[in-house]
């Protein structure tokens, strides 16, 4: 062991220290090549399930294997998931599907297009990219949609989302009309805001596929105009950002004319740049010096080019939609940053740039038990629902704690449903935005690796990630349940209200025959003992 310890920390210590080019020479090629075969096998399924008129037919199979598994012996058979492999995935957990009777959900068809009452009814499997590039052309985009090319709708239903226009429309939920759903006893139902199974329709966001499986949603979309006029507003001084972010998503004032989109990136404690974007034609022939492709693979990164505004001074630039929509997506965020630390220089962007993101799907296919364990611990990977009235402490808790910038900002309003509130709770008075019927919350997105892991300082990532969740429960937040949690069952529950949720688990017989949502998202590791052996520096 000793042994095996003296030679492992020094390799590990070399591959940190030079993952820019292990990235590069051989994780890049790798994934790009993991990504053609992908993209081949995922067409070929996809040609040959992805027809609409068939969707009955393929829900009937999936209902058909449901019945048969009824069938089994109810102490021996194992309880349902979908058979999607956990690397496919953007959830950052593996949930250990073998344990599982998987059911392949072979669902990627866009089904119907409403243009009267601005809806596209979708199957589950349909991704980000898809649904873009089959919207935008026909004038319209989702509600709600997420920057991450591959997310899938389905899973962005059963999970939750939420992007820049948040702020008008609320969470992803909000713009679900209805969710068809393969329940635990093999029968199909349709939930709605107001039909018999309303009460299935509030519990399903947040489930995790522990309610059902789900095989088509219509979506509420918006009609759009071809490019995005973004203005970036630097701002310093923590307070007045704060302040001007709360002003402009309309959290002081419920009568106020929003912008389409807002979103801040903060670089410093003291230090952001306030994004402001809204729909627009293409400028006049004045103005196209303005336009910026930036998703050409040579164009600096979105967040890098933001944040060049902190020196420059207030600006703006037209945007074509559907680059705007996946601005986010070469750098991931900016967690590709610290995978190749050049990754955003001149000479890498245009000679390499076009192998960028690295899959995700890559990323997780290659995730050994060692760097699973890493990525936790060395690593912070957090989107939390926070109230914007504490916007100010949740970046000081967040610095404190993990002394990383940028910081992802979109305010987002969070619903009072009254007792329909599903398993988030009713904003608190002091959350709500006064006269109407939301409170507004934000997304505070925390990526990267922590100040004291790059100081190659002591770390122990679950003791501050706990603190983080305790901030979160105080306050009324919520973590997206894609990353990992640190939370014991009954601290989950004192976060999530499930009194619904186990309601409707019984009653859609979800019980003995789904995984219960806490079983799915806590991760598939001891994170307790695993954060133990990682706290040294490697
Ligand atoms: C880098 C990064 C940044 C992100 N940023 C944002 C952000 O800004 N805003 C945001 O909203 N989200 C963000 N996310 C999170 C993202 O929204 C989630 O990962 C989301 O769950 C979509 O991922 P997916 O399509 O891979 O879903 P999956 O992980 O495959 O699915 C989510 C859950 O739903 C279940 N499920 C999926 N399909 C079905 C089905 N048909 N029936 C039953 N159960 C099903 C799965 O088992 C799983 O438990 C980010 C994620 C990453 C990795």
């Amino acid at each position: 062991m000793y042994f095996t310890n003296k030679i492992r920390k020094p390799i590990i210590r070399w591959l940190e220290d030079n993952r820019g080019l292990v990235v590069l020479f051989f994780c890049l090629p790798a994934s790009f090549i993991f990504d053609l075969v992908l993209r081949f096998k995922v067409w070929l399924q996809r040609s040959l399930s992805n027809v609409p008129e068939t969707h009955q037919q393929r829900v009937a199979e999936i209902q058909k294997q449901v019945a048969k598994w009824n069938k089994e012996d109810t102490r021996q058979r194992k309880l349902l998931c979908t058979s999607r492999p956990n690397w496919l995935s953007l959830s950052l957990t593996f949930f250990p599907k073998d344990n599982c009777h998987k059911v392949p959900i072979n669902l990627y068809s866009i089904l119907e297009l409403d243009e009267k009452n601005l809806t596209v009814k979708v199957e589950p499997m349909v991704t980000v990219g898809e649904i873009t590039k089959y919207l935008i052309p026909r004038g319209y985009t989702l509600a709600v949609t997420l920057e991450i090319a591959d997310a899938t709708l389905g899973g962005l239903a059963m999970g939750v989302g939420m992007t820049t226009y948040s702020h008008k429309v609320g969470l992803y939920q909000e713009a679900i009309q209805s969710y068809e759903v393969v329940l635990g006893d093999g029968s199909l139902v349709t939930a709605t805001r107001n039909n018999e199974y309303s009460d299935l329709y509030h519990a399903l966001p947040w489930s995790h596929g522990s309610l059902g499986f789900l095989t088509a949603l219509d979506l509420q979309i918006i009609p759009v105009k071809p490019y995005i006029h973004m203005k970036y507003i630097p701002v310093k001084g923590q307070k007045k950002y704060c302040d001007t972010i709360r002003e402009l998503s309309g959290a002081n004032d419920k009568d106020r004319e929003l912008d389409d989109f807002v979103e801040a990136t903060i670089y410093s404690k003291d230090e952001a740049v306030i994004m402001i974007g809204n729909f627009a034609d293409l400028p006049p022939i004045t103005q196209w010096g303005k336009i910026n492709n930036l998703a050409r693979w040579y164009k600096p990164w979105f967040y890098c080019h933001v944040k060049t505004f902190l020196e420059k001074g207030e600006r703006e630039e037209y945007i074509p939609l559907r680059q705007y929509l996946l601005r986010h997506n070469r750098s991931i965020f900016w967690v590709v940053e610290d995978m190749i630390p050049f990754g955003n220089e001149p000479w890498f962007r245009y000679l390499f740039g076009w192998l960028l993101p690295p899959k995700p799907a890559f990323l997780k296919f290659t995730t050994t038990p060692g760097i699973r364990a890493m990525t936790f611990t060395k690593q912070v990977f957090q989107d939390i629902v926070l109230p914007i009235n504490q916007l100010e402490d949740q970046i000081n808790i967040s610095e404190k704690l993990f002394d990383t910038y940028p910081i992802l900002v979109y305010p987002c309003r969070v619903y009072d449903h009254g007792d329909h509130m599903g398993q988030l709770r009713k904003p608190r008075p002091d959350q709500m935005v006064p006269g109407a019927n939301y409170g507004m919350f934000n997304d505070l997105g925390v990526y990267g690796v922590p100040g004291p892991v790059k100081r190659k300082e002591k770390y122990d990532a679950v003791q501050k990630m706990r603190a983080m969740e305790k901030f979160t429960r105080d306050v009324g937040g919520y973590p997206f349940l894609y990353a990992d949690i640190f939370m014991n069952r009954k601290e989950f529950e004192e976060m999530f209200d499930l009194t619904l949720y186990e309601k409707v688990r019984r009653k859609y017989h979800a019980e003995g025959a789904f995984p219960h949502l806490f079983d799915k998202v806590r991760p598939e590791i001891d994170v307790f003992e695993v954060g133990k052996q990682y706290i040294d520096p490697l």
